[in-house]
């Protein structure tokens, strides 16, 4: 620790490395990333890239994607925005839209970087906690504030909330504006795209990493009105105007081409979710509804952590989260078939189970 670090630093724990280690043989099920590789049309855009190309700046505007979600989300360019991985569309979203007067609100427990953007823009907040259900209580999401964002499904616990409620948070909050982070909503749930011309407060921000399989090329954007979109545009101007690389830009472009594929690996990833779901289910397990690529789960008399230990000792990672409440739970990301079948083996031979 340095004496020129202010609290803020003091208090940040670099959260990837561990949780990323670059050891073969592992089966990875604590990172949420799709088994599934991208879209074949991904492969010839790096197949044919011309290497000469790339003594060029990439087009910082990243127009012909923008374009290229815009017509797949039936909205116009100036309502898109992209980053690199929505992590950075998240942080731009803080620091532009919701460092505000009042206190924003989110909920207790969702994805752990918002805490972090939080203390590291010095932003007021309020934590509502989820209901008993281990639901997101949109209910209580009202009165005066500076902003609202949520995870929609929610991370950890994967439990995703409708539009008609999500309609009547917006409805309640027409000062502030409500971000609805949606890195999951293609493995089930509903998304709030559909809202963005009804509501000029809405942003929804969204990945490639997930659906598309493309976490390695760190490609994130927000649909929104405009004036919200310029917004995120000049606060990102100001630190770097070219926040995607060419191939980036290109790779995701084609990834969003080939819909029979999209919607074949997200069938295969939801009927392996509920295939999970049931046999862990028969080892006694408690698992939530999910509408994500990973399920949330606990063992009534075991604790987590020794679970997770005994799965690491056997070459397969798991995420536990320490925080109190679901301290007890293991989220697991859905691999393939094999991997899962690997991993409710591993956990039936466990003493106790
Ligand atoms: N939002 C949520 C809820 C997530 O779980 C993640 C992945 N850890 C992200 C955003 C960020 O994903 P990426 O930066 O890869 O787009």
């Amino acid at each position: 620790m340095s004496r020129f670090w202010s609290p803020a630093i003091q208090s940040l724990v670099p959260y990837t490395p561990g949780e990323q280690p670059q050891v073969e043989g592992l089966i990875k099920l604590n990172t949420n990333e799709n088994p599934y590789p991208p879209a074949p049309a991904v492969e010839a855009v790096l197949r044919n890239f011309d290497t000469e190309r790339l003594r060029l700046y990439p087009d910082p505007e990243c127009l012909a994607l923008k374009q290229a979600l815009a017509d797949n989300a039936g909205l116009t360019h100036d309502q898109v925005f992209v980053g690199n991985g929505s992590d950075e569309v998240l942080a731009l979203t803080f620091m532009a839209l919701l460092r505000q007067q009042q206190p924003i609100l989110l909920p207790e427990t969702t994805y752990s970087f918002y805490n972090v953007y939080i203390d590291l823009f010095d932003i007021d907040a309020r934590h509502i906690p989820l209901t008993d259900q281990y639901r997101i209580d949109l209910e209580a999401y009202s009165g005066e504030n500076g902003g609202i964002i949520f995870a929609n499904p929610n991370a950890p616990t994967g439990i995703s909330i409708d539009l008609k409620t999500i309609s009547a948070l917006l409805e309640r909050n027409t000062d502030s504006v409500v971000v609805v982070d949606e890195a999951y909503v293609d493995f089930g749930a509903q998304s709030a795209t559909q809202l963005v011309n009804h509501y000029p407060n809405l942003l929804v921000v969204q990945t490639f990493s997930k659906s598309r399989s493309l976490a390695g090329m760190r490609v994130g954007f927000a649909f929104g009105h405009p004036q919200l979109i310029e917004a995120l545009e000049r606060v990102k101007n100001s630190f770097n105007s070219y926040p995607l690389d060419m191939l980036a830009q290109q790779t995701a472009i084609a990834a969003l081409q080939d819909e029979t594929y999209f919607d074949q690996s997200i069938q295969r990833i939801i009927d392996t979710r509920t295939w999970t779901t049931t046999k862990l289910e028969s080892l006694g397990f408690e698992v939530l509804p999910s509408h994500t690529n990973f399920v949330f789960t606990r063992h009534p008399d075991i604790a987590a952590t020794e679970l997770m230990q005994y799965l690491r000792d056997n070459k397969i990672l798991v995420r536990h989260f320490t925080k109190p409440g679901i301290d007890n739970h293991l989220r697991i990301s859905i691999g393939t078939d094999e991997e899962m079948q690997a991993l409710i083996s591993c956990l039936k031979s466990y003493p106790g189970i």
